[in-house]
């Protein structure tokens, strides 16, 4: 790279060619004030005042924009500089109110530059202006007299979100930002995300506050920063907790990571006051008996008589009763002596522990140990099982191992982006930002599914193909990639096996027959074919339309085949990425909270594994795999599980057919809940006892990029609240297995000893941005691109997969299929979401969306109370129209207890990964009476 030579202020320096002036400045310490730019966004140079003199220049120059050139002499403070500064300035600051909003936290770019140009009152008159306050959304304050048209809010929303909602209205005098058409911005497409906001250098647009301390808080700002993750989607955005009075007060992006980058979603940077919400858990909980039997409180899940109850969460009037306050020691103690009596009487199989997705590696790998050496069972599992199973148990024949291959952030090196079965807008919205960025730059995007994601608005080609048939599908435009030559020969020789048997089953479905099956066009599916197959670099990322099937795992060795067939793997900007639900899903499969496998997917079945943890662990080790989230489910209904310790999961939610499971939870002998809400599941709990939350406790997360993080302790919890960890402790040493940690690094030293693909990583090497495994030495960085060289299996395998139909099709009675998601406001079942005040302002109740022509065929009009009905039960619900959801389907999300979707989906398993068929199943709909 080309170095430029240049003086500023006299200070000789030498830059790479390219760089601004404003950089050059930046890079030797050399301040020169900015108010539209941001060295994260593309620089314009609108506000001017930049403006330095450049030697022979015949007018001041915008440094944020001019390049710097060989020989150049620059000035920063002359005479001439300072005064069209200060002009310039005042005239910014003649309309703009003082303080604006952001000043009264501290911190307005604009105000500090006038006291620093030694601006005292403005000489120039301020507009007139009317309706100047724009207080519609319930995270963003708009305050027009502030604004500066520095354009930062526009392009943070263009170029870093990609959601183009904000430009500019009107003309000359009258110009301010408008949102979409000159629409209020809660009225607008205005996703949220907040990044307007935070790119903005004034009070025009500033955070709502969203607790008390905030508002507490405003004249003299944030007591401290906190770096930690954010606790939702496993995109695993950094993020920073703003703390005052021992309170969260704000939430910012960590600018640092490679992750996110600074960005956030709503969740993000919006959701995090559900830990300071008064029904938080405070003291343990125990049943007060026969009064209050199991199940006669809990939620009536028929949801009719709910359906128009505001906020639809677990009512503490009804619920409480049933319990009473205890002491520590009692609540432990009863715990220990009821799981210990029925491990005596009926053997450690009879107990069973979920685990959950959103505590951390440490929680997690603690639980797991727990039930193994402790319960004396391999019945340990979580929502990996509603999530992703399928499509680790394909990866891991395919390929032997279930990572994803390529970090997400490589999709900027790919020229072709297949996204199936993933609505990452909404479900990943960090990741899909970087998906748009990508087939902005030109990319080619592809996006199937059968709900039109928004995604689709950005892509190439967005094939609707019919509910259940990704197999014919896939087998199709595989039988293109292979008719056409365009296969990639060599790595199919040298890296891969049973090629043979896939070409023969794939050429089963020429376009046309694969058109008949999917409803896709067959030349449609010829040109996604070659335009895949000849991508230099493809990358394809799923998410649980893929997986949440009877036939996922068929659905995702196809996938793989395709990448397999078209060497798409094992370099940057190709390969395999299964979109992770929950933050910490990868990492609680990681450390071993599956039912199969010890940490890092070692088989309980192999004695040479079950030595090691034997040896580590000092018992003897179950050698028989363990049930399932719905096999546990369904052997507790049958009596054969009796006893349950669920950390942090609500499977009464999240579990199909929440009937069975409300069964299911009933006939338990016993159950201990530790969490931080009284989740619906709790109210069938013998005991409960108070969690911490995310925020108040560290530990290590890994994100679906396989990057571990550390989330850092930033408040103090509630009451008696205390830390998984400290509680799984408590009840193993009460059941006569001593545990004792000093902390979550001792347990993380212990966890990484027994985890190859750990071994390298440290607390201290995770710093602030984290590390990616495998990272077998501490001497290795970490991994980015797997399977450069070989798969860990040897080689690759093809396994081919015929169309097989869903379980339960559409018939007369149940004519629609039913497809169940999330919405982006909202987490799982919505045990922190919907407790956080700008989430639920957002999205404050559950409906069913369905096609308009669907609608007029019912007889419904928007917001119309209907029935829907499964073979398994039956929920009243709003309806929405909404033309993403094809004619002939429904979707619901299952995030609301009021209306559950879980009532009506059907409890089939994927033969493979055990995973139930969440996005299909027959329904009925009508009119509510
Ligand atoms: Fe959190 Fe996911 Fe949103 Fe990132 S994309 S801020 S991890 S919910």
């Amino acid at each position: 790279m080309s170095m430029i030579r240049l003086t500023i202020d006299g200070h000789a320096l030498d830059v790479t060619a390219g760089t601004t002036i404003w950089a050059a400045a930046q890079q030797s310490g050399i301040r020169i004030p900015v108010l539209c730019h941001d060295p994260q966004l593309r620089p314009v140079g609108v506000c001017r005042v930049c403006t330095v003199e450049v030697q022979g220049a015949r007018t001041l120059q915008a440094a944020c924009v001019r390049p710097v050139e060989d020989g150049m002499v620059v000035r920063t403070a002359t005479a001439s500089v300072l005064g069209a500064r200060r002009t310039l300035v005042e005239l910014l600051l003649a309309d703009h109110p003082s303080p604006c909003a952001r000043e009264q936290v501290g911190n307005c770019a604009l105000e500090y530059l006038g006291r620093d140009l030694g601006i005292g009152l403005p000489r120039f008159a301020a507009r007139a202006w009317h309706d100047h306050y724009d207080t519609s959304s319930p995270v963003i304050a708009v305050d027009h007299r502030a604004c500066i048209l520095c354009d930062r809010c526009i392009r943070a929303c263009d170029e870093v979100q990609s959601n183009e909602v904000i430009g500019r209205a009107g003309k000359g005098y009258d110009t301010r930002i408008a949102f979409d058409l000159g629409q209020p911005m809660g009225n607008s497409t205005c996703v949220s995300c907040g990044e307007c906001a935070a790119a903005c250098p004034t009070g025009a647009l500033i955070d709502k506050p969203l607790t008390q301390p905030r508002a507490d808080s405003l004249a003299r700002g944030p007591e401290h920063v906190v770096d930690s993750v954010c606790p939702y989607c496993g995109v695993g955005c950094a993020i920073q907790y703003h703390v005052r009075n021992g309170a969260l007060v704000q939430v910012s992006g960590g600018a640092d990571s490679p992750v996110n980058q600074g960005r956030l979603c709503v969740k993000g940077r919006y959701g995090f006051d559900y830990a300071h919400h008064p029904q938080r858990l405070t003291v343990p909980l125990i049943r007060r008996g026969d009064h209050y039997p199991k199940g006669a409180l809990s939620p009536e899940v028929r949801g009719d008589e709910r359906a128009g109850r505001p906020g639809g969460l677990v009512n503490y009037d009804d619920v409480l009763p049933a319990f009473r306050a205890a002491k520590w020691d009692e609540a432990l103690d009863l715990i220990a002596s009821r799981m210990r009596a029925i491990k005596n009487t009926h053997g450690g199989g009879a107990l069973a522990g979920f685990g959950s997705a959103k505590c951390s590696n440490e929680d997690n790998y603690i639980f797991q140990k727990l039930v193994r050496a402790v319960f004396g069972t391999n019945n340990v599992d979580h929502c990996t099982r509603l999530c992703h199973a399928s499509s680790v148990a394909a990866l891991m024949e395919t390929i032997g191992s279930g990572a994803v291959s390529n970090v997400f952030a490589d999709v900027a090196l790919a020229d072709v982006v297949l996204v199936i079965g993933a609505n990452a807008t909404e479900n990943h919205p960090v990741a899909a930002t970087f998906m748009k960025a990508a087939a902005k730059r030109g990319s080619t995007l592809i996006v199937i599914d059968p709900r039109r994601p928004p995604l689709a608005d950005h892509a190439d080609y967005y094939l609707r193909f019919k509910p259940g048939t990704d197999v014919a599908l896939l087998n199709g435009l595989m039988h293109v990639v292979i008719r056409d030559g365009l296969i990639n020969a060599d790595f199919v020789r040298d890296r891969t096996e049973g090629f043979e048997a896939l070409r023969a089953t794939v050429q089963h479905y020429p376009p046309d027959v694969a058109a008949r099956i999917t409803g896709v066009p067959a030349d449609i599916i010829e040109t996604v074919a070659r335009c895949y197959g000849r991508a230099r670099c493809a990358m394809i990322f799923w998410g649980m339309g893929i997986s949440q099937h009877t036939t996922g795992t068929d659905n995702a060795r196809c996938l793989i085949s395709l990448a397999l067939m078209t060497g798409n793997i094992g370099r940057p900007g190709t390969g395999l990425h299964p979109l992770r639900g929950q933050n910490n899903v990868q990492g609680a499969s990681d450390v071993g909270l599956i039912p199969m496998v010890f940490t890092d997917y070692q088989s309980v079945k192999d004695p040479a594994v079950r030595r090691r943890f034997e040896r580590a662990w000092g018992v003897a080790l179950d050698p028989n795999p363990g049930l399932t989230v719905v096999e546990i489910m369904t052997a507790a209904q049958a009596g054969t599980i009796r006893g349950m310790l669920m950390m942090g999961e609500n499977p009464f939610l999240s579990d199909p057919n929440t009937n069975k499971v409300r069964k299911a939870l009933a006939a338990l002998d016993f159950l201990a809940v530790q969490d931080i809400f009284l989740t619906e599941t709790a109210e069938f709990a013998d005991v409960i006892l108070p969690a911490t939350s995310f925020a108040e406790k560290e530990g290590t997360y890994t994100n679906t990029d396989r990057r571990v993080q550390l989330g850092r302790k930033a408040i103090e919890p509630p009451g008696q609240a205390r830390t998984d960890w400290q509680i799984l402790c408590d009840i193993a040493t009460r059941m006569g297995y001593p545990m004792r940690y000093q902390n979550p690094e001792e347990i993380f030293r212990e966890m990484a000893s027994l985890t190859p693909s750990y071994a390298g990583l440290s607390y201290e090497r995770l710093g602030s941005i984290g590390m990616l495994w495998p990272c077998p030495s501490p001497t290795e960085p970490g991994t980015a691109v797997l399977f450069t060289e070989r798969f860990p299996r040897g080689k690759g395998k093809f396994v081919p997969a015929e169309f097989a139909p869903a379980k339960e099709l559409p018939d007369h009675q149940y004519p629609y299929v039913l497809n169940t998601g999330r919405l982006l406001e909202h987490w799982h079942t919505g045990t922190m979401t919907r407790r956080s005040k700008a989430l639920d302002a957002l999205e404050p109740e559950a409906y069913a969306e369905l096609h308009p022509a669907d609608l007029r065929n019912l007889g419904l009009d928007e917001h119309d109370l209907a029935r829907i009905s499964s073979r398994r039960g039956a929920i009243t619900i709003k309806v929405r129209a909404g033309e993403r959801t094809a004619p002939g389907s429904v979707f619901i999300p299952f995030h609301f207890r009021e209306a559950a979707a879980n009532v009506l989906t059907i409890d089939a398993l994927d033969p493979f990964g055990k995973i139930p068929e969440f996005k299909f199943c027959a329904v009925r709909i009508e009119r509510a009476q």
